[in-house]
């Protein structure tokens, strides 16, 4: 199977599990009883009413002690995943997981689909092949994605706020409370607008996750990255099927830490093809940081980009 099929999969598999987070009461927040769930039960700071009454040290201490296992710690936890993710794997999340990356991926699919380009606005020169092109299905398809995955999502979100259930049935019935419709049109008109117009300029500049992988992994001297076996540059045919590959607008072959990668493995996978299984990338975590062309440790690019430094003159979103 090929690292896209795989990726693919593991999106389908996120996705699948924001959706049922809250459906099987494993994670929710009820706005309606003002309660964490968690697993199916009520997690509360855990004192004891008895506690409330009591002025004196142990009282206190006990009250302390449950607001720090109970709200700080797990809280901690939850903010120093993504850095920790960023530190080990750069920005795999983003890649392999990321539901909004999932989306903004079919959209760029689709774009290149209808008007042969990945971007609304222009054409890049590492636009992909755009293949067949059929002006009737793909804009269909197009259309019924954005009726359904919208409020597919809406419906999803706002599950973590109020039972879905409930939601369920308020939009069998039609009968939606204001915080359901808020919540369903929100997220649609979210959803859309960023798919449509801003797409992965938004992983890019915008989502606190992506950025906070960014900087650790960065930073990181083992966080995973794309590196190119710089021993066997000349076997490079400048087919460009990597810088096509790429629709983070990254130039694999710069063979320098990009902040922007997601590590998809699109690359890699492109120029496996088209050296018959020999691809120039791999996955490492070989250490280094992005430096400058020509200062001491900047590994060497390869020699078939042109313009100064490997610059291909391609741009972000
Ligand atoms: S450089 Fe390669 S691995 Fe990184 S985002 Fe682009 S295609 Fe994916
Ligand atoms: S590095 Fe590989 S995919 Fe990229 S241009 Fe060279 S041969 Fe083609």
């Amino acid at each position: 199977m090929s690292l896209t099929v795989y990726r693919r999969i593991t999106q389908v598999a996120f996705i699948l599990l924001v959706f049922l987070l809250p459906v099987l009461d494993i994670f929710r927040y009820d706005a309606a009883s003002r309660e964490l769930i968690l697993f199916g039960q009520v997690w509360g700071l855990g004192l004891k009413d008895a506690f409330y009454a009591e002025q004196g040290l142990t009282a206190s201490s006990h009250v302390a002690l449950q607001i720090f296992l109970r709200a700080i710690l797990p809280w901690l936890f939850a903010l120093a995943l993504f850095p920790l993710l960023g530190f080990l794997t750069g920005r795999l999340f983003c890649g392999w997981l990321c539901p909004e990356g999932a989306l903004f991926e079919l959209s760029d699919w689709l774009t290149v689909k209808i008007i042969g380009r990945r971007s609304l606005y222009r054409s890049r020169p590492n636009d992909p092949e755009p293949g067949p092109v059929n002006r009737v299905v793909y804009p269909v398809l197009a259309l019924l994605c954005a009726a359904v995955i919208p409020v597919a999502g809406g419906m999803a979100l706002t599950g973590y706020f109020v039972a879905p259930r409930t939601i369920l049935h308020q939009v069998m019935t039609g009968d939606l409370t204001f915080g359901v419709k808020a919540g369903i049109i929100g997220v649609s008109i979210y959803m859309l607008t960023t798919s449509i117009l801003v797409r992965h300029a938004l992983c890019r500049y915008v989502c606190a996750a992506g950025l906070m992988q960014m900087l650790f992994g960065w930073a990181s001297p083992v966080s995973l990255r794309v590196g190119m076996d710089t021993s066997r540059v000349d076997e490079c045919t400048n087919c460009r099927g990597c810088d096509r590959a790429c629709f983070m607008n990254v130039t694999p072959r710069r063979n320098r830490r990009d902040i922007s990668c997601v590590n998809c493995g699109a690359c890699i996978e492109a120029c496996h093809r088209e050296l018959n299984g020999r691809g120039l990338f791999h996955f490492s975590s070989d250490g280094g940081i992005i430096r400058p062309a020509g200062e001491a440790g900047a590994k060497p690019a390869c020699s078939r980009l042109t313009g100064p430094a490997g610059d291909t003159g391609l741009t972000g979103h």
